[in-house]
């Protein structure tokens, strides 16, 4: 029996794509930059069989390509063309195995959506912070594999500092189980480390334990139009000293995206009677009181609009609009799918530095450009979205334009310490800029971890390093 008929008769008929109208959702990533080929798409049940298909794949040399719900910005679930690859796709893997009230866990399958590991949660009255616009269909393997960012980061860290535990078939099929729920744990190298961010090309990441909070009790959340970026700064950092450290979300919005969000989405309405040109999206949660966190989010809007950190605001008033006010933050992505697409952090200091010196850059290569930023600021992480001049092509532009314009503003953030890949990843988009941009001694120390975990190269190739 050869390796696919073997691989075929562990996980069964329900196991296999094989009806080809099914083939592109599996095939095409998100953004339709890449088009891949497989030899076969299996969707496995257990770590059991997971461990006994990778090492079916390491003895005939098959390149194994996880894949989670598929929203990766990367191209990092995505095979390659030479129809040799399999794609492994974790999404029938999806129980939510154990909620821990005592100890704060949740132990869940890695094909578990994001969106029901936050309603599990809820259910017991707990929260799992992790929140993106894509939670509807993301996974937490591709969460943990992409050390996923969002929303929240500000207040509870990258998807890295949510994980107590992990679960993982290493390239030569065997598992290790490092399904702990302990905070403390110093007995060597923490090895969970090495597979969150590693974007499947160290090992198939098949359970995890997540760390749970206690659900916020209070939150209020306002749409603010700020003079500019330097000026939302100062707001964030006025807004975490008057309330205790509650602000949990600071998301930026230029006017631009605002408005191809209403183009995207008629019927959206502009949330202030006026319009600005830089708007934040500002959250404060906490098991406090409500009323208290809404006084101290209007003290630090009152304060901010004395000292000209403030223009106009609103606080939303019902769950609805607030609600609403998300959605618009939440449609921008969609909203621009056509646009040249960076994704960088510098410190959160240098933001409006970074802003300036983009937009300068790309009135020099690409005149009439439209850079339309928007993202997590209180981070430092800004979405340098960049749209075609008006009357242009979308597709020429990004072909034409675009990679230029992506390996400048890297550059760019390279030299203002930041990062040209915030929280998206590397996938087979930015593989070769990191290969030839990062220091080569990490690059050769990467190149060692993968030389010693998956020696015969199956996991993921091509993505990454
Ligand atoms: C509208 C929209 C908004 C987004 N917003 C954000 C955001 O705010 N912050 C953010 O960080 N990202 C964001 N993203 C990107 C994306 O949603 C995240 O990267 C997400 O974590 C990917 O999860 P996934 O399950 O879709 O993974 P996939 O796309 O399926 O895979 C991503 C990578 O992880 C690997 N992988 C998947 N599952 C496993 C596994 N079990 N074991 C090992 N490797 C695995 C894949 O091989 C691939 O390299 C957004 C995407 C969209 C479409």
């Amino acid at each position: 029996m050869d390796a696919l008929n073997k691989i075929r008769a562990i996980v069964g008929p329900q196991g296999v794509v094989t009806d080809p109208a099914q083939m592109p959702a599996y095939l095409v990533d998100r953004r339709e930059y890449y088009q891949g080929r497989v030899a076969m798409i299996v969707r496995p049940r257990s770590t059991a069989e997971v461990a006994r298909i990778v090492q079916i794949c390491q003895q005939s040399r098959i390149g194994i390509v996880p894949q989670g719900g598929n929203t990766g910005l990367c191209g990092g679930a995505t095979p390659d063309a030479s129809g040799t690859q399999m794609l492994l796709c974790l999404s029938r893997m999806n129980a939510i195995r154990e909620v821990d009230p005592i100890d704060f866990t949740m132990t869940v399958e890695a094909g578990a959506i994001l969106q029901n590991v936050q309603e599990a949660a809820a259910a017991h009255d707990l929260y799992f912070p992790l929140d993106l616009a894509a939670k509807g269909s993301c996974q937490i393997g591709g969460n943990l594999s992409t050390n996923a960012g969002g929303n929240n980061v500000l207040r509870y860290g990258n998807a890295r500092e949510l994980v107590l535990g992990l679960e993982v078939v290493l390239p030569d099929g065997r598992v290790w189980d490092g399904l702990r729920k302990l905070r403390k744990d110093n007995t060597g190298y923490d090895l969970k480390q090495l597979f969150l961010g590693a974007e499947g090309t160290l090992g198939v990441i098949t359970a995890a334990v997540l760390r749970l909070f206690p659900k916020p009790q209070g939150v209020q959340t306002a749409f603010i139009a700020v003079p500019d970026p330097a000026a939302a700064g100062r707001l964030l950092r006025r807004a975490r000293a008057v309330s205790g450290d509650a602000v949990s979300s600071f998301e930026y919005l230029s006017r631009l995206a605002v408005e191809l969000v209403q183009e995207h989405s008629p019927g959206t309405r502009d949330p202030l009677a006026q319009t600005y040109r830089h708007y934040v999206l500002a959250e404060l949660s906490s098991a406090g009181r409500e009323d208290h966190l809404r006084s101290m989010l209007e003290n630090a809007m009152e304060a901010g609009l004395q000292a000209g950190e403030v223009l106009d605001g609103v606080i939303a008033t019902s769950a609805g609009q607030r609600a609403e006010l998300w959605r618009i933050r939440e449609t921008v992505p969609d909203a621009q799918r056509s646009s040249v697409k960076n994704d960088v952090s510098v410190p959160i200091s240098q933001v409006p530095a970074f802003l300036r010196a983009a937009d300068e850059l790309v009135q020099r290569v690409a005149p009439g450009a439209r850079p339309c930023p928007f993202g997590h600021i209180g981070d430092g992480n800004i979405h340098y979205n960049i749209l075609r001049p008006p009357g242009a092509d979308a597709v020429h532009f990004r072909k034409t334009a675009g990679g230029r314009l992506i390996e400048e503003i890297s550059r760019l953030v390279m030299q203002m310490g930041g990062s040209f890949s915030a929280e998206h990843g590397i996938g087979q988009l930015r593989r070769d800029f990191l290969l030839t941009h990062k220091q080569s001694s990490a690059i050769d120390l990467m190149r060692a971890i993968k030389a010693a975990v998956d020696p015969a190269g199956i996991m993921n190739p091509g993505k990454v390093i």
